[in-house]
């Protein structure tokens, strides 16, 4: 790349073969640089159709204009852009009390990066507290335990793992896909720093049976004395719970509830990244936890993971709230549903699937293939829809339930009525091909020693 820009075309430039291994030594001009990364977007896969995928994809050219004239500030510096501070401040009590947080406390909570961030937030809070009280009883405070389902997103054995906190993690099994409170009396004990339930899984869609564990867990605490708080992973369902269900009973009005995290680029509307965790109350998220920075004339709390971020998704979300409010999330989310009840019906009336989640709160559709199917898989479906532009997951389902194989449509509030029966109308003809020529996908062999690898759906 020696020829001086003048000289040349954007053609001439962008044809130059891109060094993979060392850093490009001279530039380009800025036509020829945005050239060759559009162009890599070209064979990616159309976001629009990536119907494996929880994350926003679209937006109105307002939110987008809101998010360019944010795009440099950094979150961090309160002390800068004090109005992206304020509307983070404002959104977390919004939040409290779209979740029902009880009145008269001070609601605490941040804005993060994503769910994964926001878990992790809560669960050292859950560590901090047990081992707090622990200490104070005079107790073994060194082996803490958190229990889940075997449905859990990947972020929570990256908690476990990263911050050392024994797994205890309720297997799955054929026909049942959340955790129960059938099982629990094998799993908690004095060393439980919470249980985690999930609202809007994303193996299925289904909700974990919250309630019926919460009064579980005030039985356990009259036999035994011990507490166990509860925390509630609402990456997807925390944004649709409120709108589609008021009357259900997820959040914190179960005095249980400590904690809730939510996806503010999943079901909040908002492109990546950007997630939300909300305390109970501000006691909650332990004291020993928070760190204050001086800033001119005062002292600031931090206690994300994160220092520098991208604020704008911050500023996105306040669109959002501002421009829908409840009942324009309510109707965006009831559509949204509809579109999904309608592929499943498509799907189910075929004759070739058959449904996995009866409670459907999220618009998720879960299926598996008939036991009459045969020739293909579920893998061979994702992959002919493909041809088509389609991006839908197939997979294993975790342990004890790896028998199962699932396809997965995440349907989100872009995809309209015409474009969810157009993609039903597509999985319905790829069924139709592969029922005569036979498919030959082999789903992914299970990893002896992790199996956890092959199982994790995608978010
Ligand atoms: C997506 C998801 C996560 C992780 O959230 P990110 O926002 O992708 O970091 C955690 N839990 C559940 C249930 C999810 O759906």
């Amino acid at each position: 790349m020696a020829t001086p820009i003048e000289k040349v075309t954007p053609y001439d430039e962008f044809n130059y073969a891109i060094p993979e291994g060392e850093f490009p030594k001279d530039g380009m001009s800025a036509r020829a640089a945005a050239a060759v990364v559009i162009s890599a977007e070209w064979t990616d896969a159309n976001p629009m159709l990536n119907m494996s995928s929880f994350v926003t994809t679209w937006a109105e050219p307002e939110a987008a204009e809101a998010a360019k004239r944010n795009i440099f500030k950094n979150y961090i510096d309160h002390d800068m852009y004090p109005q992206l501070f304020a509307m983070e401040t404002r959104m977390v009590r919004w939040l409290h009390q779209l979740w029902n947080g009880p009145h008269g406390v001070e609601p605490y909570g941040t804005a993060t990066v994503g769910s994964s961030e926001a878990c992790m937030l809560a669960g050292l809070a859950h560590k901090w507290n047990w081992r707090q009280k622990r200490e104070k009883e005079g107790k073994d405070a060194s082996r803490p335990n958190m229990v889940t389902g075997g449905n859990v997103q990947i972020v929570w054995k990256k908690f476990l793992r990263y911050f050392d906190v024994e797994p205890r993690i309720v297997p799955l099994k054929p026909g049942n896909y959340r955790l129960t409170a059938d099982e629990l009396e094998k799993y908690v004990d004095e060393n439980t720093i919470a249980v985690v339930a999930i609202a809007g899984q994303t193996f299925t869609g289904e909700d974990d049976d919250i309630e019926a564990i919460h009064d579980w867990l005030d039985d356990y605490e009259k036999k035994t004395g011990i507490s166990i708080p509860m925390h509630i992973d609402g990456a997807s369902g925390g944004f649709v719970n409120p709108f589609l269900y008021p009357d259900y009973k997820w959040d914190f009005r179960l005095p249980r509830v400590q904690s809730i995290n939510a996806s503010g680029h999943k079901y909040g509307l908002v492109p990546p990244g950007l997630g939300w965790v909300i305390f109970r109350e501000r006691k909650v998220f332990n004291e020993d936890l928070v760190f204050y920075v001086n800033y001119l004339g005062g002292e600031m709390p931090t206690a994300t993971l994160n220092f520098s971020r991208n604020g704008f998704q911050i500023a996105v979300q306040y669109y959002m709230f501002l421009r829908h409010g409840f009942e324009g999330y309510r109707r965006i989310m009831q559509h949204t549903l509809d579109n999904a009840t309608a592929l499943r019906k498509t799907l189910v009336d075929s004759g070739f699937f058959t449904i996995m989640n009866e409670a459907q709160r999220i618009p998720v559709v879960a299926v598996t293939l008939n036991k009459e199917v045969t020739r293909y898989n579920e893998f061979d479906v994702s992959n002919k829809v493909r041809e088509k532009g389609w991006v839908l997951s197939a997979y294993t389902m975790p342990p004890n339930a790896e028998e199962v194989r699932s396809l997965r449509v995440v349907v989100r509030p872009h995809v309209n009525h015409h474009v969810a029966q157009l993609l039903g109308q597509d999985i319905l003809s790829a069924c139709k091909y592969l029922e005569e020529h036979g498919g030959n996908a082999t789903p992914p062999k299970l990893h002896a020693h992790a199996p956890e690898k092959t199982t994790l759906s995608k978010c």
